[in-house]
C-alpha cells in the first residue's frame, strides 16, 4: 500500500529541499505516492493564480502534503499563501518541536520542547478597520471551541510523543475575557488527562523563563500570536529557522513544511540547507503512523550534522544540497530500526 501525498515544491529553494525530502523519505522504503501540486510563484506563472482550487482539493483528497516554502506576490490578493492553506483547509494546530543538535552552535545543549500554536484566530483573524481616520482597530478572537480543539490537541501529543506536561501561555492577566477563555478551557481540558500534568505562565515571564532556561518546559500551547512569537524563539534556542520543522494539522489534512522562506538569494545553486524540510518530513512519517521510519530520519540527520563532514554552507561547511541528502540516505541504511512512539 502507497500513502498519498500531494509535494509542493514552492518558491526559490523550494524544489531543492523537497527534492531532497522526497530523496530520503523514499529512501527509507515506506511506499509513498507522491502527488506533484503547485502554489506560490510557480502557481501564479502556470496558472494565474497563487492557489489554484485543484491544490486545495487534492490536499484535502490526499489528507497529507509536503511543501516548500512559498512567495506570496503583492497584488494576488492574499497576505499569505500560507495563511491561506491554513484557513482553507482549517488546519487549526501548529506543532513546532524544537530539539538541540549536536554540531549545531547554539545557547543551550539540552533543549526538547514542543510548541503547539492554535492556528486559526486570535490577531490572525483578519478583521481589522479603520474606525475614524489615525485610528484602526484589529479584532483578537478567541473562542472556546477553537480553544478546547487546540488544548486537546496539545494533551494528545502530549501523550502521543511520551510528554509528561503540558503548559498555556496567555496574557490572562490583563486580556482578562479573550486569554481568560483560553486559559479556563486548557484546565478544564486538562481534568480529560490525568496522566499529564498542566501548569500556565504568562507569556511575558514565559519568553524570560525559555531564555534562562528552557529545560523547565516540555509541551507549550498558546493562541496564535504568542506561538508565532514563542516558536521562532525555541527555533532560536536549538540552532534557527534552518533546522527546525514544522506541522499543520487539522481534522482532515496535515501539512508539513519548513518554517524558513524562499531564500532567493541563493535559489537554484545547491546551496540549501534542506534540514528543516526533511525533519518536517519525519515528522509526516510519524504522522503517517510510520514511526519507525521517521526515527531512522531524524537520527540520520542528527548523525550527519553532528559528524560534520557534510555540512551546508550555512552550517559552516561546503556541501551541495545533494551531498548533504546522499549522506542522510546513507547513513540510513546504518541506523538500526528502533521501536519508537
Ligand atoms: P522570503 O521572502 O521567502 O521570506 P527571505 O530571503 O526574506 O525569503 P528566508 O528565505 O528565510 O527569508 O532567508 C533568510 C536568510 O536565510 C537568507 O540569507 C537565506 O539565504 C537563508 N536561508 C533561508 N533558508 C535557508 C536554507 N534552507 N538553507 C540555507 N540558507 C537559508
Amino acid at each position: 500500500m502507497s500513502y498519498p501525498v500531494v509535494l509542493i515544491p514552492g518558491d526559490g529553494v523550494g524544489p531543492e529541499v523537497t527534492e531532497a525530502a522526497r530523496q530520503i523519505v523514499d529512501a527509507t522504503g515506506v511506499s509513498i505516492a507522491w502527488k506533484i501540486h503547485y502554489a506560490g510563484g510557480e502557481a501564479v506563472e502556470r496558472f494565474g493564480q497563487p492557489l489554484p482550487e485543484e491544490t486545495l482539493s487534492a490536499i484535502s483528497a490526499a489528507g497529507t502534503a509536503l511543501k516548500g516554502p512559498l512567495a506570496t506576490a503583492s497584488g494576488t490578493g492574499f497576505r499569505s499563501v500560507n495563511v491561506e492553506i491554513r484557513k482553507r483547509l482549517d488546519l487549526y494546530a501548529n506543532f513546532r518541536p524544537a530539539r538541540s543538535m549536536d554540531g549545531i552552535r547554539s545557547r543551550y545543549a539540552d533543549v526538547d520542547v514542543i510548541v503547539i500554536r492554535e492556528n486559526t484566530e486570535g490577531l490572525y483573524s483578519g478583521l481589522e478597520h479603520e474606525v475614524v481616520p489615525g485610528v484602526v482597530e484589529s479584532l483578537r478572537i478567541v473562542t472556546k471551541r477553537a480553544s478546547e480543539r487546540i488544548a486537546r490537541f496539545a494533551f494528545e501529543t502530549a501523550r502521543k510523543y511520551g510528554r509528561e506536561k503540558v503548559t498555556c501561555v496567555h496574557k490572562a492577566n490583563i486580556l482578562k475575557l479573550s486569554d481568560g477563555l483560553f486559559l479556563d478551557t486548557a484546565r478544564r481540558i486538562a481534568g480529560e488527562f490525568s496522566d499529564i500534568a498542566f501548569d500556565d505562565c504568562i507569556v511575558d515571564a514565559a519568553a524570560m523563563k525559555l531564555v534562562i532556561d528552557p529545560t523547565q518546559f516540555d509541551v507549550l500551547v498558546m493562541e496564535n500570536l504568542f506561538g508565532d512569537i514563542l516558536s521562532d524563539l525555541c527555533s532560536g534556542l536549538v540552532g534557527g529557522l534552518g533546522v527546525t520543522p514544522s506541522a499543520n494539522i487539522g481534522l482532515d489534512a496535515a501539512v508539513f513544511e519548513a518554517v524558513h522562506g524562499t531564500a532567493p538569494d541563493i535559489a537554484g545553486q545547491q546551496l540549501a540547507n534542506p534540514t528543516a524540510l526533511v525533519l518536517s518530513a519525519a515528522l509526516m512519517l510519524r504522522h503517517l503512523g510510520e514511526a519507525d521510519a521517521a526515527e531512522r530520519v531524524e537520527t540520520a540527520v542528527r548523525r550527519v550534522i553532528a559528524d560534520g563532514e557534510w555540512l551546508t554552507v550555512d552550517l559552516g561547511g561546503t556541501a551541495s544540497t545533494s551531498d548533504f541528502t546522499e549522506a542522510v540516505i546513507e547513513q540510513l541504511d546504518v541506523v538500526p530500526s528502533v521501536a519508537s512512539n
